[in-house]
């Protein structure tokens, strides 16, 4: 069973975006700052395993200060590393940030390049990221994979993967081209408020009776316990 018996996929993303506008998934309030190629990229490379909500507080930050990749190479590693604090790992993005503004430079005179080749060419850009950039920035019909993209795709039963690099390939089988660039956005705002990777809300979904919810441990109804306790001890 999957939703896409029951919903288009049209249907599916608006129903996700709608419930997850609702509950302000910290991912639209970050997409606020991002106004430019070079922000999604920087963005891009800060966020990885940080918090969304941490995320979006530094780059309203450095943003302010810096707009381009000569902008940021002008501020010494330890500059960056106090104005980025307190994404993890600050200290090693902080390098990986000037590494990256120095490829931009020469590489493509300060621009940022929009196709995945080049991209995924860049210091500490990989594919996932690679992929945000280019739906988020240009508008590419591409899919970005990331565990909750991974995990709601296999929840609901859209996929039956093990790893995101399968699931990226599936969905691009699947997903119609004009809506890829919105999935990773919309997977990624529904994850963060409902279909979370530990307790999903299934009783709050808005997708709970078409989803077969696939390696979602069922949750035990309440006062079943006490009662199962209660009839073993009766015997
Ligand atoms: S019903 Fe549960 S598992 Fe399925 S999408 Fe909703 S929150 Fe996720």
């Amino acid at each position: 069973m999957s939703v896409l018996n029951r919903f288009t996929w049209e249907e599916l993303l608006e129903a996700m975006e709608r419930e997850a506008r609702k509950r302000r998934a910290p991912v639209y309030e970050f997409k606020k700052h991002i106004t430019t190629p070079f922000h999604a990229l920087v963005a891009v490379l800060l966020s990885s395993r940080t918090k969304d909500e941490t995320t979006a507080a530094v780059t309203r930050r450095l943003f302010q200060r810096v707009s381009s990749p000569e902008e940021l190479l002008a501020l010494s590693e330890e500059e960056l590393a106090e104005l980025i604090y307190p994404v993890g790992f600050y200290r090693v993005k902080a390098r990986k940030l000037r590494e990256l503004a120095g490829a931009l430079i020469e590489r493509h005179g300060g621009r940022v390049p929009s196709t995945f080749e080049e991209l995924i060419e860049l210091p500490g850009i990989g594919r996932k990221s690679a992929n945000i950039v280019l739906a988020h920035a240009f508008g590419k019909n591409a899919i970005a994979v990331d565990t909750h993209v991974h995990r709601i795709s296999n929840r609901l039963g859209i996929v039956s993967t093990s790893k995101p690099e399968q699931t990226e390939r599936a969905l691009h089988e699947l997903v119609p081209e004009e809506l890829k660039q919105r999935l990773n956005r919309t997977f990624v705002a529904f994850g963060q408020t409902v279909c979370k990777p530990v307790k999903p809300l299934c009783d709050e979904c808005p997708l709970a009776e078409a989803c077969p919810k696939v390696g979602v441990p069922a949750t035990p109804v309440r006062g079943a316990r006490s009662r199962a306790g209660r009839g073993r001890g009766a015997q």
